[in-house]
């Protein structure tokens, strides 16, 4: 469905955020005829530069990023003929007078902020005293939202000086992907899951992010947060509130985000002995942690295990288990949800235990898989054995439709049609931080080193320990 015109900055503009995934997700909504020629878009950010020069480095960005581009020519001359760069400072005076003159009055104005957090206060304030918002205007503010509850108060504070809630845009990409939105469908489009939502069936959760990669060109900004700041505090909060919400009286903005933030509240404090965190060695030929980053004291983790509880009437007594971290065997994002054994076997112990499990797997192969357990072939007798019943959608959908659209293509379209339903609100964060602070700060108190474990492993061993002790075990990483 097409958008209504629109005027859309991206400050950092050049940066690598908006190289590799804000233009090629602009240019894949064009080229899908969702935005007309009439939409103007404008690169923003420090260094002089000819509009010219900044389509040539856009027309760069999508052959590597959106390499579809390549082939058409015609499309992508188009939507670069909608791009000018505008030189400017988010701390000085300079280019605001230029950026003023580029923007229409009519369509609505978007500004995305794509730049260092520090910067998402100057932006804010100079958007305003240049007279550059209207009613129409909304900004778009990247991660991370704060360092900590203070902080993200703070920036909460200083952008409502010059923006409404309804105008602000917390983005959280994983709020973005399909699979994630289908999580949504499946718990409130069927009855056959609702009944069983709950601690009288569920055993436990677990929500796995692991990637295989280190921290790469990010370091410095990686070892001042770690993964509790960059990974759990945002996007396993998230994925863990669309799992335990109750279900909103309707799938709109503040319906869905209130449920959200009651389960973020009816989370408990973590136990010292409940939160695990590590940090990689070298292996595989690529360094360690340490000197990654290049420090040789780091006490960052770049691992984090947690169990943690609801302590709602649903909730009561099933387990959430929460795991990211880098150099992992592989590079993979789950949510399990483990169901509890039937209630009696009448097949007998040689059946062996068996349990449902739904999976919704982000990545890789999208899709969601109910794990059933069956009568194993042939002749041998009442064998069971655990089948998925698969919903991976490119073999459901085919693959045109499953073909997904990137979760900064939603999320920017959803931008611009005003609606907020995937983006954190200003409470939901503060909340998410009041809970992860109190970890953070008791591993300082400690001042124990994250313990090490080996590149290509699934973590620390008393990660494992975590759901060992429980009786319970880790979703093998593959
Ligand atoms: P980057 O360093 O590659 O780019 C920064 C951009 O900001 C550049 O265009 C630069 O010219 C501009 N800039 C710097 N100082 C400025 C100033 N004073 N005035 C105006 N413009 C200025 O950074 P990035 O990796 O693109 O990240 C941008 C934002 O997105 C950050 O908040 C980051 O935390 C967030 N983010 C990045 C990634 C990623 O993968 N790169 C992922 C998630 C979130």
């Amino acid at each position: 469905i097409p958008v209504d015109p629109f005027d859309l900055v991206i400050f950092g503009g050049t940066g690598d955020l908006a190289r590799r995934k804000i233009l090629p997700a602009l240019y894949r909504r064009f080229v899908a005829g969702q935005f007309g020629a009439d939409t103007r878009l404008t690169g923003a950010a420090r260094g002089e530069m000819e509009t010219g020069a900044y389509r040539a480095l856009v027309r760069d960005a999508l052959m590597e990023f959106a390499p579809e581009a390549a082939a058409d020519t015609g499309t992508r001359d188009a939507f670069l003929d909608m791009l000018a760069y505008v030189a400017l400072d988010a701390r000085g005076e300079d280019g605001w007078e230029a950026l003023a003159a580029r923007m229409r009055s009519g369509p609505i104005r978007a500004f995305y902020f794509s730049v260092a957090p520090g910067l998402f206060g100057d932006l804010a304030h100079r958007l305003h005293r240049h007279g550059l918002t209207d009613e129409t205007a909304r900004i778009v503010v990247e991660k991370p939202f704060g360092h900590d509850l203070d902080s993200a108060r703070d920036l909460n504070r200083t952008l409502a000086r010059h923006f409404d809630e309804g105008r602000i845009y917390r983005i959280d990409h994983y709020l973005g992907k399909e699979t994630v939105q289908n999580l949504m469908a499946i718990r409130f489009g069927n009855v056959l899951f609702e009944p069983l939502w709950n601690s009288q069936y569920v055993d436990h959760i677990q929500i796995t992010v692991a990637e295989s990669v280190g921290v790469g060109g990010r370091a410095g900004y990686y070892d001042h947060a770690g993964a509790m700041r960059d990974m759990v505090q945002n996007h396993l909060m998230q994925l863990l509130c669309l799992i335990a919400m109750e279900p909103p009286a309707r799938f709109a903005p503040d319906a869905v985000r209130d449920e959200k933030l009651k389960v973020i509240r009816a989370l408990d404090p973590v136990a010292r002995d409940h939160a695990v965190r590590g940090q990689y060695e070298a292996g595989h030929d690529q360094p360690g942690y340490r000197a990654q980053v290049g420090n040789p004291d780091s006490r960052t983790e770049s691992f984090v295990a947690l169990k943690a509880h609801v302590s709602n009437w649903r909730w009561a007594g099933t387990p959430f288990y929460l795991r990211t971290g880098k150099r992992l065997r592989a590079r993979t994002s789950e949510i399990a949800v483990v169901f509890k054994d039937a209630p009696h076997s009448i097949f007998g112990a040689e059946a062996g235990r068996h349990r449902n499990i739904l999976t919704i797997r982000l990545q890789p192969n999208e899709g969601i898989e109910l794990g059933v357990t069956i009568k194993e072939p042939g002749p041998g007798g009442m064998r069971l054995i655990d089948v998925p019943l698969d919903m991976t959608f490119a073999e459901a959908l085919g693959p045109e439709e499953a073909d997904f659209p990137d979760a900064y293509e939603r999320l920017i379209m959803d931008v611009i049609r005003g609606n907020q339903t995937l983006f954190m609100r200003g409470d939901e964060v503060e909340a998410a931080w009041a809970w992860t602070d109190p970890i953070i700060a008791g591993w300082e108190t400690e001042g124990a080193a994250p313990l090490a474990y080996a590149t290509g492993s699934s973590g620390p061993e008393d990660a494992l320990m975590l759901m060992h002790r429980d009786g319970r075990r880790w979703r093998e990483i593959r």
